[in-house]
């Protein structure tokens, strides 16, 4: 039998020395991590040592793949982008889709490995297996779409596909991310670490193909992957349409749609104004990422509000909350031009939008005033301010400073109690579900290794009401940590280590209605995933092995950041969440005591085969084969039982 599914070669570059090595993709790491956040993992726990300065030359940027990209498998062309992270100090991972993926893969690619830092502005070619340096200064200080649009001119012939970052990155905001095409690696202040290392881009190009181990078994996956896509009720009907803007009018329909920075939650529409009604009208075109069926990616014209004419990709569901109800802004024009504004500029839509309302509540409580803030009157609801902040945290100007890294760090410099009104976990702030009533989308915002994150364990049982693979009260501590463990699992080891896009396996994939078993329709429904990868590489990853392995790659990243010095009390929502009961709408009243966390902890540490101080054990580690950790665990002073 042929492997396949695999580019083969991992890309070892140091900036600093300007030296490259070219090696074969370690056929372990295949077997044990699969690709994209798995292969990102690993390599971050075996080659920086403990306290790496994230902005540090040793600290390592590493794009990776999957074994499904670039391939004909739907919804695939996607990599992780893993780095130590500057914003929160632990694992920083964020995927991201389009074609730059898939032609890393074509250029020769599963892995970039970048370390050191360049002297100059620098950016990085691939091109067809070569890897070359080229000076970036006359692409210093453009914005990312300048960027890739200057670049596809200045190299001779075309198909050159471009990651880079903008003046935000540049700056060392701990907010920037990564941009290619008009996807982003947001989150984690990943284009800072690009920035510390003044690289501006990396460019793909290539022209060979995923080769496919037993091509007659994949088409036979594929053709199964596909009929239930297409038999899912809503995910053409629906998803599609609107891509993930009717979001907003779905957690606002259950009361979990944050407003004013989570202090007004149920207070205030904003479905009718920025919802999936609204921006439907303004769509004029799809851009889908490469090979997708669904492509939920629009691009839109704002037709009315104080800004008409804007065009923008998006925004997603989290951009539309962070520059709306968040913020308090509900003309859906001035979130366009904040969503368009953070793409060209390279910064993360969740935690601009969120760094904004924590600096929003704040002036509204009198902590802050115009005096500090420049003369911006920063009310909810002002959307001019709210432009403005963005164009100063992007360059870093007067207050713009004070927020560019961060509602922590911000919080730290301000003082008078404002931490108390900073919402994040590990200090990644948090995103669009308020989850004092969606109790497990809490314990894997608590628990997530990259911080406050929807993504690690997306818990769309509680968003849809889906009872997959269980019946479940959102309301309800019992059985939340457990279904949070399921969920982290499927997450990593259905979407973010084969690389197919999270939205197509949790809206397409895990909630299609087929009736039945649960259990047994839960095991087909990893099996389909299990057959696509298994006859594309020619490996066996049972569905049992895909199981294990998105256990090991969650608690090698849990083991990671413990090794930085990260405890149980790092796995705790932000206090006001156990203090303040969501205050009005479908969901008043609840919230998630520290009583309830203690025990939602307890239970999830115990799933995982964890110790009260959330320490994997000995025995569990070695069934992950993930027995070498327990050496450094001993050396920072934790004593894995
Ligand atoms: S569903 Fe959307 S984000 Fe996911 S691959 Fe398709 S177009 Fe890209």
């Amino acid at each position: 039998m042929n492997t396949g599914g695999y580019a083969g070669k991992t890309a070892w570059i140091d900036l600093t020395h300007k030296e490259v090595e070219i090696t074969t993709t370690d056929s372990e790491l295949m077997k044990l991590y699969m690709g994209g956040t798995g292969f990102g993992v690993k390599l971050l726990y075996d080659h920086i040592k403990p306290g790496t300065d994230p902005l540090g030359p040793e600290n390592l940027l590493i794009f990776a793949a999957g074994p499904l990209t670039g391939s004909d498998s739907p919804s695939s062309s996607r990599m992780a982008v893993t780095a130590r992270s500057p914003l929160t100090g632990a694992v920083g991972m964020a995927t991201s889709g389009g074609h730059f993926p898939s032609e890393m893969k074509y250029a020769g690619f599963d892995i970039i490995v970048i370390k050191g830092a360049a002297k100059e502005p620098t950016y990085l070619l691939l091109d067809k297996g070569r890897v070359s340096f080229r000076s970036a200064k006359k692409l210093w200080g453009m914005n990312t779409f300048d960027c890739q649009e200057f670049i596809k001119e200045d190299l001779p012939g075309n198909g050159y596909r471009i990651a880079c970052i903008g003046q935000a990155g540049e700056k060392i905001s701990l907010l920037a991310s990564i941009i290619n095409e008009r996807r982003a690696a947001g989150r984690k202040g990943l284009g800072a670490v690009m920035g510390a290392k003044k690289l501006k881009a990396v460019v793909v190009r290539g022209d060979r193909k995923v080769a496919i181990a037993e091509p007659e078994r994949f088409q036979t996956a594929l053709v199964e992957l596909l009929r239930r896509y297409k038999a899912h009720p809503t995910l053409y009907s629906s998803f599609s349409k609107h891509g993930t803007s009717a979001l907003v009018d779905g957690t606002s329909e259950l009361g979990i749609f944050p407003t004013h920075n989570y202090s007004a939650t149920g207070l205030y529409d904003y479905a009718e104004d920025t919802g999936y009604e609204t921006q439907d009208q303004d769509i004029v075109r799809r851009n889908p990422c490469r090979c997708c069926p669904a492509a939920c990616s629009q691009v839109r014209i704002s037709q009315e509000g104080d800004y008409p004419g804007v065009l923008t990709e998006g925004p997603e569901f989290e951009t539309a909350w962070a520059f709306g109800g968040n913020t308090g802004v509900s003309d859906v024009s001035a979130i366009y031009l904040a969503d368009r504004l953070c793409d060209e500029y390279g910064l993360d839509t969740i935690s601009v939008g969120s760094v904004i309302g924590f600096a929003m509540e704040l002036y509204e409580r009198g902590i802050i005033t115009s005096k500090e803030t420049d003369g911006l009157e920063l009310n909810f609801g002002n959307h001019q301010a709210q432009i403005e902040l963005i164009h100063k945290i992007a360059f870093r100007k007067e207050f713009g400073d004070i927020l560019a890294d961060g509602v922590v760090k911000a919080s730290e410099r301000i003082g008078r109690g404002s931490e108390s009104y900073a919402m994040h976990v590990k200090g990644l702030e948090l995103p669009a579900y308020d989850v004092r009533g969606a109790k497990t989308h809490g314990v894997n915002y608590s628990t997530a290794f990259t911080g406050g994150d929807h993504n690690r364990g997306y818990a769309f049982q509680e968003i849809f009401g889906i009872p997959v693979p269980i019946s479940y009260d959102r309301f309800s501590i019992d059985g939340a940590a457990e279904l949070c463990m399921w969920n982290q699992i499927m997450e990593m080891a259905l979407c973010d280590c084969p690389m197919i896009c999270a939205f197509m396996i949790s809206e397409g994939l895990l909630r299609d209605e087929e009736q039945g078993n649960t259990q047994e329709l839960t095991e087909r429904r990893i099996g389909t995933v299990s057959e696509l990868v298994s006859a594309a590489t020619g490996l066996a990853f049972t569905p049992a092995e895909l199981i294990l392995l998105g256990e090991r790659v969650n608690t090698l990243a849990r083991c990671f950041n413990l090794r930085e010095g990260f405890t149980r009390a790092d796995d705790y929502l932000p206090e006001r969440l156990t203090v303040e009961p969501i205050p009005g709408g479908p969901s008043k009243g609840a919230l998630t005591s520290l009583e309830e966390q203690d025990t939602m902890l307890d239970r999830y540490y115990a799933a995982f085969g964890y110790d009260h101080g959330g320490v994997p054990t000995k025995e569990r580690l070695k069934k992950l084969s993930l027995d070498f950790v327990t050496e450094d665990l001993q050396k920072a002073g934790l004593n894995p039982r």
